[in-house]
């Protein structure tokens, strides 16, 4: 198994004495939440429901899922599905993205779209988002989540789109007041699940990845406003995808970018750029998040 002695030595030397434990955490399944789908009124029972379980007041509208809880979303008088169960980590992620009423919003990287619901909660009244995916297949997904989570009055200002995220930076540059970029990645998590992944996995496939995120993260510095934010975000604990990534972009592009504090929430842990949630201390992701605003042109 040397390809799979690999995986485990190359992120040994990176976590060192903290791997065993993060090994073992990634392999349990992770702790998460029925996040309530506050764009559909709430018939009584079903808040009950909800209710019942705990909710923490960093992470309002969250109820925690106990392990083996059941917990199928059901249908709101509104024929809307009433929770969207998720990993609590990318609450945080989505709602550090600050959207506000009247944005333009771009999702770049949307589907199946549990952050993308956040982003349109946020939008109000007024104002639109992009969400955008490459892949067809996922884009139905998203689509699916859409129709069962979101008014019919407000789904004409949601847009689903399928480019490469890379063509929003030259064909709408300055264009989005909020981009959230929760790009492609390793997701070590997946991998574990899967002894072939394990085999083939080697360091040239978080460097090859690393290099298409900067492409997607400078991508969206162009296509921001200036003033404007972007939340980047993985779901890899791989060094490479995450903080090297940001320290990258503050390299090339100094003199446009500024780091907004991210915010630890619930379980998150500071790095050089933003904040990881891993799940050997938290119970879930793992997910690494940063802020960036645009500064100039
Ligand atoms: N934000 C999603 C959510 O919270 O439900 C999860 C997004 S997942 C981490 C990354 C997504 O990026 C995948 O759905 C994948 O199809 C999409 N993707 C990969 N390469 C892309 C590209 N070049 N442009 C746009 N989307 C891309």
């Amino acid at each position: 198994m040397e390809t799979s002695h690999g995986f485990y030595k190359y992120f040994s030397d990176v976590f060192k004495d903290r791997w065993p434990a993060l090994f073992a955490a990634l392999q349990k399944r992770e702790q998460q939440v029925a996040r309530r789908n506050n764009l559909s009124p709430v018939d009584d029972a079903k808040t009950k429901k909800w209710s019942a379980l705990p909710e923490k007041s960093e992470l309002p509208g969250c109820y925690w899922l106990a392990e083996g809880e059941p917990c199928q979303p059901e249908r709101n008088a509104d024929e809307l599905l009433d929770v969207y169960i998720m990993d609590p980590a990318s609450v945080m992620v989505a709602r550090a993205l600050d959207v506000q009423s009247g944005d333009r919003v771009l999702d770049m990287c949307a589907a199946p779209g549990g952050k993308s619901l956040i982003l349109i909660e946020g939008l109000g009244e007024e104002g639109e988002i992009f969400c955008n995916d490459l892949s067809p297949e996922r884009r139905e997904r998203l689509k699916k989540v859409i129709q069962q989570y979101v008014p019919r009055t407000i789904r004409d200002r949601v847009w689903v789109t399928g480019k490469d995220g890379v063509q929003f930076g030259l064909k709408e540059p300055n264009s989005f007041d909020r981009i959230l970029l929760d790009a492609p990645c390793s997701g070590e998590r997946h991998i574990l699940e899967n002894q072939a992944a394990q085999d083939d996995w080697s360091p040239r496939r978080t460097e090859h990845l690393a290099t298409r995120q900067y492409s997607l993260l400078a991508a969206a510095l162009l296509a921001v406003k200036p003033g404007g934010r972007i939340v980047y975000s993985t779901c890899s604990i791989s060094p490479e995808e995450n903080d090297e990534v940001i320290k990258k972009l503050l390299k090339k592009k100094k003199t446009q970018v500024k780091l907004i504090d991210a915010e630890t929430g619930v379980g998150g842990e500071r790095t050089e750029y933003g904040v990881a949630f891993l799940p050997d201390t938290c119970g879930f992701g793992p997910l690494y998040y940063s802020i960036i605003e645009k500064t100039g042109e």
